[in-house]
């Protein structure tokens, strides 16, 4: 039996030092308002090797300057310009594919300042004609509601793209899980049967760009560091950056493998 079988603390060396380390935050760093045991010690012990450290996170819901100031205030010192976030991801991709739209934003009121701060046009879903819009960005949006979803089936119908924040089903907290933006986007492409052109956030190579773009590293010498295979891991993997996956957040338990029975048995 192993180590790790018997339950005791497996410490092993790194087989090898990277030269820029990314963390996801919800679930790999910090939970909720509570920082994750041993996270803060790890970013300084890498810090102090000389590495550059970047924090990533799909969530939408504040500005890179507030993911600083939280990781700050839990003892992970960080500026502005280390988070990235998918609302950066979306602001490059806005700028490089849908220059001078008008965007119909169904998020909360900060994607709106976003999109207007960085010269897009934009439309209010409770007050005017979304049929104007030329793209509705989706984002995880805690106020989404019927008249919300009509606004965007009008835009869509009307012959509006749709581009997306980030793919998350649910966002782990510590009060249980939230339903995240991928809940409003499958209600807008299941009543207009059309599909996001782009969902920027991880693990799309949108969000891989920018923040290898960001930490002016190439991917072999980057590692992501994060709680979901499905985001964290995958984006690692088709970007050429190495993943760790930590079993802190949203990683569902393993389950003993079950053999299935061969029906020629
Ligand atoms: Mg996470």
């Amino acid at each position: 039996m192993t180590a790790a079988k018997m339950g005791m603390d497996v410490h092993r060396r790194p087989t090898r030092r990277f030269d820029g380390y990314v963390f996801d935050l919800d679930g790999t760093l910090y939970l909720g308002d509570h920082l994750l045991p041993g996270a803060a010690d790890t970013v300084a012990a890498i810090r102090a090797a000389g590495a550059r450290v970047a924090f990533l996170t799909n969530k939408p819901l504040e500005l890179p300057s507030a993911y600083a100031q939280k990781l700050t205030a839990l003892g992970i010192p960080a500026t502005a310009h280390e988070v990235i976030s998918s609302t950066d991801s979306l602001l490059l991709y806005l700028a490089r594919e849908a220059r001078g739209a008008t965007i119909l934003p169904i998020g909360e009121p900060l994607i709106g300042e976003l999109l207007r701060g960085a010269g897009f046009a934009t439309i209010d879903p409770a007050s005017d004609d979304p049929t104007r819009a030329d793209l509705v960005v989706v984002s995880w949006d805690r106020t989404f509601d019927y008249p919300k979803l009509v606004a965007a089936f009008r835009a869509v119908r009307a012959g509006a793209r749709i581009v997306a924040t980030n793919p998350d089903p649910f966002c782990p907290t510590p009060d249980g899980d939230l339903p995240d933006c991928a809940a409003m986007l499958a209600a807008i492409e299941a009543s207009t049967g059309a599909r996001a052109e782009a969902i920027v956030g991880k693990p799309s190579a949108h969000m891989a760009a920018a923040l290898l773009d960001r930490l002016a590293l190439s991917a072999e010498d980057t590692v992501l560091v994060g709680d979901r295979l499905t985001t964290d891991v995958r984006m690692a993997r088709e970007a050429g950056m190495a993943s760790a996956l930590v079993l802190t957040g949203a990683r569902p338990r393993l389950r003993p493998c079950r053999r299935r029975r061969d029906p020629a048995d």
